[in-house]
């Protein structure tokens, strides 16, 4: 097993955020910043039924919320929303979650990364991962296959290698990921990419 030091281990919750795009994730996770926007002020809210530790059983069925979970082999940690125990059946993994369906493909990663914790922890094979849209109230059932648990693992190192080594990658505007992201006002992903800071608390020169 390999021996991680505290800095190695990265945050399961990095993850989407990486996946969505490697700066936001850099500049939260490496430069410590963070900004609320309506979509992630409403997440907030929706949220707060997994936020505390409990387990309880609902209609026979046991479940818990807020479960802590820890990889020695991968080297990540985090918090899985909620976690349901079928008694017939290995554990299902299920992120909350608000906003677009158009990102819910990084979110399986985040739960497939919570299942690789799962299987470690409690020697089950997981197969199938969900999110529950908390606005529709619908839940999105995946499998968690060779393919998804290959992209898990490859965003993890790429993660890891960027905190380790304080990499804060340059800004590739996107419309659709960048008008909505929380960190705009602040990641200046418009600036001609040569003004654009590594650190962005460091005075930018727009006259260089
Ligand atoms: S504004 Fe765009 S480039 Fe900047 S962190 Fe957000 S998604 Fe990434």
């Amino acid at each position: 097993m390999v021996e991680w030091s505290e800095s190695q281990i990265v945050p399961i919750s990095a993850i989407s955020h990486h996946l969505y795009c490697p700066r936001q994730n850099a500049l939260i996770h490496t430069e410590g910043v963070f900004s609320d926007n309506t979509l992630t002020i409403s997440g907030n809210i929706g949220h707060q039924f997994v936020d505390e530790e409990k387990s309880y059983l609902d209609h026979g069925l046991r479940k818990e919320t807020s479960y802590r979970v820890f990889s020695e082999e991968y080297g990540i940690s985090g918090i899985a929303d909620i976690i349901e125990f079928p008694p017939d059946a290995p554990p299902l993994p299920i992120d909350y979650k608000n906003g677009k369906i158009s990102s819910w493909e990084n979110q399986e990663s985040q739960v497939c990364a919570i299942a690789l914790c799962l299987e470690e922890m409690l020697e089950v094979k997981i197969t199938i991962g969900a999110i529950y849209h908390i606005q529709s109230k619908k839940r999105h059932e995946f499998t968690i296959d060779d393919s998804l648990r290959q992209k898990t693992i490859q965003a993890i190192q790429e993660i890891r290698n960027n905190l380790m080594n304080n990499i804060v990658p340059k800004a590739e505007y996107s419309k659709r990921k960048c008008d909505n992201c929380s960190l705009y006002s602040l990641c200046l992903p418009k600036l001609d990419s040569s003004k654009q800071n590594k650190n962005i608390f460091t005075p930018v020169d727009f006259n260089g």
